[in-house]
């Protein structure tokens, strides 16, 4: 690994994967000041930290173009092969953020798309929560609650609380369609979080979404939750479904807060979210690691070593190696020294999801990972060879089932003019008997007419005799 391009000591940053790219960014870090602006923290801000799939290696890359200023506890998320980074807080004062900014990742170049606006509708902020969905062909933000700046406009539908500290929490949920750059609000129905901070929250599909954990604020009553949510997202609707630990379940994690998760999709098996570590109800370290499996609402404890779960304001992703292995990345986060220094901020550890249905965890070196992401591109290699050739098949089977139809269409128009004709010789034949009867009818009269003229000239002949004979 090139140690020197490896992420440093960081907490409170985002990682976004593309294809099978990392990339981490920004985050508090040391030597990266709490200002609003200057040249220093553009310098440090102008860098990006990725994990590349050929190689195994970090690579630290600059970008061009302008970074955005909240650089710690943003949201950021990939679409295609763009990422986006919503929000964040400056390091100084409480100034927090609502800019909307696009990282290319081919050219590595920034694009603001929406610079911070303090009268902006949209509670400038952090902590909270981003997930992307595709409507129409067009991919629009949802950002969903956090902590930050008294809001310019409190939306009806919403709910803002003041804390203590001067800031406010907020289960604000703020739409923006990347094509037309437009705000809009949608409207909650169910069973919605109350201000909320601190979760973690991920697409499980285009237009659903798994949350977990979090610190919900009600009248300013602080409290780490250990509920799910999941949300259907519409164009103008977000329906919430909440899901509470059951009473008397032991498999359930505890109440956390600054937690990190991820979501594992591996194809045909359901999707689950992973989450590991923050911080619990007595602001403890939490040093466990769970999967929660969405479709049978049940969790699963990991056995994942201390030095990678025991942290928080850290991230986590996840990597598909094969429909039963993935790997999962930890990079960075803080523990009670600060934040967690080398050799444990970035962790690679293979998860195996077993026959049983069961985990089991495992590390991962830097020579282990490359070798299965080789076997992974064989297999995939493979798998498209077949599928290929499986198309190739359900082409030349669906041309011969066309075929058949076709002769089964061709025999049917057969049989229809063959049974067609058949009866118009019957009701030929109908029409030929009635006429045959009716003359034979016809001929028995005039034969039953000649026998009585027969017998009259007979008669006529017997009586002409007689007279002869008188
Ligand atoms: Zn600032």
């Amino acid at each position: 690994m090139a140690s020197e391009d490896k992420p440093n000591e960081r907490m409170y940053h985002r990682t976004a994967s593309v294809g099978d790219s990392l990339y981490v960014w920004a985050g508090y870090q040391a030597g990266l000041p709490g200002v609003h602006d200057n040249t220093k923290k553009r310098r440090i801000t102008s860098n990006i930290q990725h994990l590349s799939p050929s190689t195994g290696q970090w690579i630290a890359r600059d970008t061009t173009g302008t970074p955005p200023l909240g650089v710690r506890a943003y949201c950021c998320i990939a679409i295609n092969d763009q990422l986006y980074y919503f929000g964040g807080w400056c390091g100084h004062d409480n100034c927090y953020h609502n800019s909307v900014s696009q990282l290319d990742t081919v050219s590595l170049q920034w694009r603001e798309l929406e610079p911070t606006n303090a009268t902006r509708p949209v509670m400038r902020r952090a902590n909270g929560g981003m997930i992307s969905f595709e409507h129409d062909g067009v991919h629009h933000l949802l950002m969903i609650g956090g902590t930050g700046s008294k809001p310019a406009v409190k939306l009806q539908d919403y709910k803002y609380i003041k804390l203590r500290n001067g800031n406010w929490s907020t289960n604000e949920h703020s739409m923006y369609n990347i094509s037309s750059r437009k705000w809009s609000n949608p409207s909650v129905i169910g069973q919605c979080i109350p201000p909320s901070s601190f979760f973690v929250i991920e697409s499980i599909e285009n237009t659903k979404a798994v949350l977990f954990g979090g610190m919900e604020i009600d009248d300013d009553k602080k409290t780490p939750t250990s509920n799910i949510y999941i949300l259907e997202i519409s164009i103008s609707t977000v329906s919430w479904q909440c899901i509470k630990k059951p009473k008397g379940m032991d498999q359930w994690p505890m109440r956390r807060y600054w937690h990190a998760g991820a979501i594992i999709m591996t194809g045909s098996d359901c999707p689950m979210l992973v989450i590991s570590g923050g911080w619990d109800i007595n602001n403890d370290i939490l040093n466990d690691c769970w999967v929660f499996n969405i479709t049978q609402h049940s969790w699963i404890k990991l056995d994942v070593p201390h030095s990678v779960s025991k942290r928080f304001a850290h991230s986590l992703s996840v990597f598909i190696m094969s429909p039963h292995c993935v790997c999962m990345i930890t990079v960075g986060g803080g523990d009670y020294n600060g934040p967690v220094a080398d050799p444990n901020i970035v962790m690679l550890n293979k998860l195996v999801f077993n026959r049983n249905g069961q985990w089991t965890v495992g590390d991962m070196s830097n020579e282990e990972y490359q070798q299965q992401l080789q076997t992974e591109k064989r297999i995939q290699v493979f798998m498209l060879s077949l599928e290929e050739k499986e198309k190739k098949l359900q082409d030349m089977e669906r041309k011969e089932a066309e075929k058949e139809r076709e002769i089964r269409r061709y025999c049917l128009q057969l049989q229809s003019k063959e049974s067609e004709k058949q009866e118009a010789l019957q009701e030929k034949d109908r029409e030929h008997q009635v006429v045959l009867q009716k003359k034979d009818r016809e001929l028995q009269e005039k034969d039953r007419q000649l026998q009585k003229k027969d017998r009259e000239l007979q008669k006529k002949d017997r009586q002409l005799q007689e007279k002869d004979r008188e």
